[in-house]
Order: C-alpha cells, then structure tokens, then sequence
C-alpha cells in the first residue's frame, strides 16, 4: 500500500505541537433524511412525535449540562442550557409545526429543513462568535433527529460522546466538534485536534486552549484527506498538518516536542516563585479570565488575582440577557474560586468587535467609533444596573473591584458614580450588604484617557491599561480587520509614549496601574514593559509562567534603559529590532530559567 504524503493548512488556534495516529470522524455531514408527503391522518401523529423529541433534547441537554458544569465550571456548560433553549425555542417549533401540519412534510425532513433554514441565517453574521453559534444550532438539530429515531449520529456514536474506539494519543481528525461531543475529550485521550470547520471562537478551539491541545481548525476537507491510522503532526503555532511526513519532519517535530515538554517542565517550577525582577522588586502578575475555568486555571498558576474578568462571554453563551442573580452567581463562583485574591470585574463592554445576537446595536457606520462599553451602558440603564446590583451583592464578603470600559473622559465616570450610588442605596434599602468603598477603576483604551491619564486617575481608585483597543485607536487600524494588520503594532514608539504618560499619571495621583491587553502577554515585551513603569501585569493563564520567567530575569535599570531608548526610536520595525537584538544578545537575561531571583 502506498502511504500518502501531505501538507494541508488551517488556522492555528490552540499552540503547541503533537503527534500520532490519526482518528477521524465526522459529526456533521448531512445525513439524508427521506422527505414524504403525510397523510392528513397521519399529521397528529408526526406532531406528537415532535413534542416528545423536542422534550426528550432538553431534558438530554439540561442534564448534559449538570455533567459539564461539574468537570468544566458552570459557565463553560452554559453553552448547554443555551442549547436546552434552541430546542424550545417557539420560532423553531413554528415553523416545524407549519411545515408538517400545512404541508404535510414528515417530522424529519421538517427538522432538517428549519434547522438549515437557522444556521444559514447565522452563517451570514458579521461577527465570528456569534456565527459559529450555528454550530450549537446544528447539534441541537442533530440531537432532535436522533431522539426521532433518525441515525443521524451514526458516525460519532450516541449524542454527547465521541465513539470511543480510537486509540489513546490519537490526533482527532473531525469535520466539527460539536459542543455536546466536548464532553469525552475532557478525558484527555486526544493529543491534538484537526478540523475541516471552525475558527478561533469555536468551542472546539475555546476548550483546546483552556485544555493546551494544539488545534488547528478550517482545514478545508481534513477529513477526506486524513484516513484512519495515518501518522499526523499538528503544529498549532503556525496552523500547518503533516500527513505521513518523511523521517526529516518527524524528527525535527520530535526534537521540536522534547524541547518544548522540557520547556514546560522548567517553567512549572516557577509556579511557586515570586514574579520578583532580579533586583528584588515584586512584581504583581494577575490573571485575565472570561468564564469559570479561566478561574480554575489562574488559581493552579497561583496569580495574585483576577486583573480582569471580561464578562461578555457569560452574556453572549445565552439567547437572552443573564438576570441579577444569574449575573451574581456567576461572579460569587468566581470570586469564592480566587477568594483571598481580588476579582476586577468589568462591566459589559459591547460594541465595536462585541456583540450579542439578542441585542441589536444600532447601525454605526463605523463601530469602533459608535456606541461601546461605557457609552452604550450609560443608553441603557437597566443593563447597567443590573450588573451593579450583582456586583455589589458578590462585594459583600469579597474583593471585588469595578472596571468602567472604554472611558472616554471624566463625564463617563461621573455619570457612571451617579448610578453606583443609587444603587447602593436601593441595596440598602433592601438591607441586602455589599461593599461601600467598593474600588472602582477605568480602563485606559481610548488615546483621549490614555492623554489625560492623571486627571481620570484621581476620579478612580485604580487604572486598567487596555492595550488591545488604545493601539487600534492610536494607530487608527481595526485590530479585527486583517487587510491593516501590518499598521496595528503594539510596539510602535506612539504607543510606548502614550504607555509611559499613563504610567506617569497614575503615579502623579498615587493610583495603582495595571496592564491587561495582549501586549503584556508576551514575554519578549516584559521587560520594556517595565522599563516604561509598569509594576501590575494582568495576562491569559497560560502566558503567566513565561511572563514571570521574563520578570525573574529582567533588571530593573536595564529595563529603564531599555525603555529609554525604545522611547527615542521612529518606528515600529526599529523597536522590533532593538527588542530582538536583546533577546539575541542576552545582555537583559540574568542566567537560567528563574534561578536568581529569591524563592517565594
Ligand atoms: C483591551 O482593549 O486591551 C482589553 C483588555 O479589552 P478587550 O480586549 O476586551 O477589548
Ligand atoms: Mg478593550
């Protein structure tokens, strides 16, 4: 038999790299489902026989639900009660029952049609997260078939599981992971995944990253190509599949994965060391977090706290908006979870890149520049308050601190304050207890802030560097728009001197300054980072050991320096270079792996 050599290409969403037998299954395909023509005494019949499929995938889901909630957090299960809701969604059911009663179609082919009908309208969405939501609806679709007797899972076995009949260490090779399948690659059998559909805000990838298997997702047919048993590498830094490689990329990918399991095992050590510099100043290092697991996550790496928890995520996993207490209850988990440790909670930032399907954003010919975070909050008071009362009530008994989200200027603040007072009072009335000195902070991503940094420091009790949107709206680039991604540069001396008056005027009002977009996550940024005055970093769990081997190893009159001349620069392209002359040259590196700060 003659083995098949190939090299295909998708999006690199989850990093790392692994290798092993390929198992491939497909969850998706479209199964035929046989289209006849009722008789009208048989129409009665087919919509009892939806009612009960529909019933019997809620129930399926709800307690699916249960079941993830305990391996993977509430909130990363929510996605199946978001589900629960789909399957008794009235509109679905309407149509369903129009088609069969008026129609006389069969409940099948009915089922099939509607659901096709959903995800192509979802397929047209603009915003990447809420159009991979039509994978959800698809297999809430594919569980309706199955209760109605139809084998539409006949390939990836009964609904909720994947077939469990490959061999441990495989690369799951899959058309798309649908959410209800997750659930057996919590066992940790699969090294690496491969799919033909989905990109970066798929939960497939969403679970790849918060598990570290690298994933590389779009493959365009990765399931016709890939067969059974072939031996596949998966390199989910640069989104390249090696089918049946020569003995040259098999060994470069052992080395590659050796070197990194090594990496890896250095770096664990650091988990119980201070992220101390080597001139013995103490560094706090925070943990970024969207849901539950995140929480989980920045516990095990041991951060000094959640520096920011984004709570879109808990409102765009559901079809409607979370109520006081499910808002409360999220974030009481969360904050029971990293509890001595504080919890930043922001409040909804959406607009520009954020949206959420049950709230339509009026039309702006330019989003970024629209109504978002604060702005649309301060329209729409109920969402507001809602988040306060929430907030507040978790503030009772633990250290939860308040971020404002794309603060313009003062007024937002103020305006802001007003509310937070009113609702303090009402909580009092109701004698329900929170934090009155509950800290309230702004985030700095829009150059106006960033300007007049030391004036909104003193209406604030803390700062939030955001550099994801601030060098959007410096560099006047789309940070989701790939045809200027070569103008959005983080390193660009315009953002470093912004970066530097921010750190300047939150120390003029005596205000603690953290950093939370992506730059501070990187660690070939740490020490210019420092150098420029930043003392509190706020990144992805999974970034925190590096980061703290770069603090560990950084100096902090070197990182001055640095910084200095970083400042003195014209372009990004010469920062680049300065940054990669050091790392080349060592002159910043103090050492090995974390050795020579003191132990914690
Ligand atoms: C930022 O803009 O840097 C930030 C942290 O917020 P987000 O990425 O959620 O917009
Ligand atoms: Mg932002």
């Amino acid at each position: 038999m003659t083995t098949t050599h190939l090299v295909v290409r998708g999006t690199a969403v989850s990093g790392g790299v692994a290798q092993g037998p390929a198992h491939v299954l497909t969850f998706t395909d479209h199964v035929p489902v046989t289209r006849r023509t009722l008789d009208p005494t048989e129409v009665q019949g087919e919509l009892d026989r939806l009612d009960r499929a529909l019933a019997q995938a809620e129930e399926d889901l709800l307690s699916l639900g249960k079941t993830m909630a305990a391996k993977v957090g509430a909130e990363d299960a929510e996605v199946f009660a978001a589900q629960a809701l789909v399957a008794r969604d009235h509109v679905l059911h309407g149509q369903i029952v129009t088609l069969v009663r008026d129609h006389h179609v069969n409940v099948e082919a009915a089922v099939a049609e509607v659901i096709d009908r959903f995800t192509k309208t979802f397929d047209q969405i603009a915003d990447p997260y809420i159009r991979e939501r039509a994978a959800d609806i698809r297999d809430v679709g594919r569980r309706v078939l199955a209760a109605l007797g139809q084998q539409a899972l006949a390939n990836a076995g009964a609904p909720g599981t994947v077939a469990n009949d490959f061999p441990d260490g495989a690369i799951l090779v899959v058309d798309e992971l649908l959410p209800s399948a997750t659930a057996s690659l919590e066992l940790g059998r699969t090294r690496a995944l491969v799919t033909d559909r989905g990109g970066k805000f798929s939960h497939t990838s969403i679970l790849a990253r918060s598990m570290r298997m690298p994933a590389v997702t779009g493959v365009q047919d990765a399931t016709l190509k890939i067969k059974n048993g072939d031996h596949v590498i998966v390199d989910g830094v640069s989104g390249v599949v090696f089918v049946n490689p020569g003995p040259s990329v098999r060994r470069e990918y052992d080395r590659l994965e050796a070197e990194l399991r090594g990496y890896r095992a250095e770096l664990e050590k650091l988990v119980e060391r201070a992220a101390v510099t080597r001139d013995g100043v103490a560094i706090t290092l925070l943990a970024n977090a969207s849901k539950l697991s995140d929480t989980e996550a920045a516990v095990l790496y041991k951060a000094d706290g959640i520096g920011l928890y984004r709570t879109e995520f808990g409102f765009a996993v559901r079809s409607a908006f979370p109520t006081e207490d499910d808002q409360y209850e999220i974030l009481k988990r969360a904050a029971d979870r990293i509890h001595p440790r504080k919890i930043v909670v922001r409040l909804l930032d959406v607009g520009g890149d954020k949206e959420l399907s049950y709230f339509p954003l009026p039309v702006s010919r330019n989003p970024s520049l629209g109504q978002r975070g604060m702005r649309l909050l301060l329209q729409q008071p109920d969402i507001l308050r809602t988040q306060l009362r929430a907030f507040l009530r978790v503030s009772a008994d633990r250290a939860v601190s308040i971020l404002l989200p794309m603060v313009g200027g003062v007024d937002e603040i103020r305006a802001t304050r007003v509310v937070l007072n009113e609702v303090m009072e009402e909580l009092t009335r109701e004698g329900k207890p929170f934090n009155p000195q509950v800290p309230l902070g702004a985030m700095v991503e829009v150059p106006a802030a960033a300007v007049m940094a030391a004036v909104l420091a003193r209406e604030v009790d803390f700062l939030s560097l955001g550099t994801n949107d601030l060098v959007q709206y410096v560099l006047a680039a789309d940070r989701e728009d790939d045809t200027v991604a070569s103008y959005y540069r983080p390193l660009h001396p315009a953002v470093l001197h912004l970066i530097r008056s921010v750190c300047d005027g939150a120390g003029q009002a005596s205000r603690p300054l953290t950093i939370c977009g992506e730059m501070a996550g990187d660690p070939a940024n740490t020490e210019l980072l420092l150098g420029l005055g930043l003392r509190e970093f706020s990144v992805a769990p999974g970034e925190m050991l590096e980061v703290k081997d770069a603090i560990r190893k950084a100096d902090l009159g070197q990182a001055r320096a640095l910084a200095d001349e970083a400042l003195g620069l014209a372009s990004a392209d010469e920062v680049e270079t300065l940054l990669a002359r050091r790392r080349a040259t060592g002159t910043a590196a103090g050492g090995s792996t974390g050795t020579t700060a003191p132990l914690a």
